[in-house]
Parts: structure tokens; sequence; C-alpha cells
């Protein structure tokens, strides 16, 4: 069952949507080699340090593209999360440069993101540079099959835990600044608010 927006959508853009929802997981081999940089990160966030919580993700994003064969995205790690219409902005890809921005304080308290938060968001905009490096897709949308992947790589690098926490996060797709972008926020659902549009900028 696609999510609502997919009846809005070009026919293309179906197309594109129902090649994203086919793929449920990213394999990952040798997924191991890269769980020790996990501690690295979830112990840079507890310490506050943003460059060492840059240099963790970015180890752990270029290695899982590594994995998979895609190029390597940049990644960057700030400080306070920007405000949007509806919440807070959690993090974004843009695909002309193939950056990933993750932020690392929320809004309101200037707190530290949970663990678990940050990486899951982390994997998420991952997950939109492979849909573009790996799997060639010429859009990103967010499809049951987009969710899978983000999870199937969360399970590989954190195993033993549950992902449940970012379900409850919003997913809009945003173009602006003259190249697609993906961003995340929270407070809504995917099939309510998802706001995904086809094609580059
Ligand atoms: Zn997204």
């Amino acid at each position: 069952m696609p999510f609502a927006y997919y009846d809005r959508l070009s026919e293309t853009n179906k197309r594109i949507y129902r090649r994203s929802d086919a793929v449920t997981e990213i394999p990952l081999p040798d997924a191991e080699r890269l769980r020790p940089v996990i501690p690295l990160l979830r112990e840079a966030l507890a310490r506050e340090e943003r460059r060492a919580i840059e240099a963790a993700a970015q180890i752990l994003c270029r290695g899982v593209a590594e994995l998979t064969g895609a190029r390597a995205p940049q990644v960057q790690v700030l400080a306070v999360r920007p405000e949007l219409r509806f919440g807070e902005l959690h993090g974004l890809y843009t695909v002309d440069s193939g950056r990933i921005q993750v932020w690392m304080r929320t809004l309101r308290h200037r707190r530290v993101v949970a663990f678990r938060t940050f990486l899951r968001t982390l994997l998420h905009e991952l997950t939109h540079h492979l849909d573009y490096a790996l799997l060639k897709l010429s859009d990103s949308f967010h499809t049951e099959g987009f969710f899978k992947r983000e999870s199937s790589l969360f399970r590989q690098l954190v195993p033993e835990t549950d992902d449940e926490s970012t379900r409850k996060s919003r997913r809009v797709s945003i173009r602006a600044g003259g190249g697609l972008r993906h961003d995340e926020s929270k407070d809504a659902r995917p099939r309510r608010r998802g706001r995904t549009q086809g094609g580059r900028a």
C-alpha cells in the first residue's frame, strides 16, 4: 500500500516510487567492522564534542557507503537545529553536493539530541544518499521500502536494539536553494505530511 501522496505523483515519479518501495534492505557485508564506531559516536555525543561527533558520523557514513560500493557522502554535524514552521530541522540531505547535515542540539532547550534519535536521523539522511548513489534512483521518496532500508541499516549497525524511536518523526522533502533537498523534522507523519517532489531542480 503506497502512502497517500502516491496518487498525486506523475507517472514518472510513480515509477520511481515503486522502485523505491520494492527495495526493503541495504545489505552490509561485514557490518561488524563498522560497529565499533557506534560507541565512539555515543560517547562523543555524551561529551557534546561536535568535532568528535562529526568525525564518528563521517566514518560511519563513509564506511556504509564503502561496504555497499556507493560513493561516499559528505557529513556535517552542526550545532542547534534550525526552526521550521512546523517544528525543527533534524537532518538534511542535499543531492547535488551529496551532503548530509545533522544537528546535535534541540532548538528549544539547546540540549544534545538523544543518541538513538541522532543515529536514526543520520541513517535516514544516509538512506537518501544511497537512493541516488547506490540504487540510482532519480529522486528519493519516503516509501515503506525507504523506511525499511533505513531500519535495515540501523539493525545491522546496532543489532541488539529495537527501532521504535524514529517512527514518530516527520519526514518532509523540500526543494530549496536551487537543489533538491530532503529534510527531516518532527511532529507529523510521513503519510499525511509527506510533501515529496519529483525530479531534480
Ligand atoms: Zn527524508
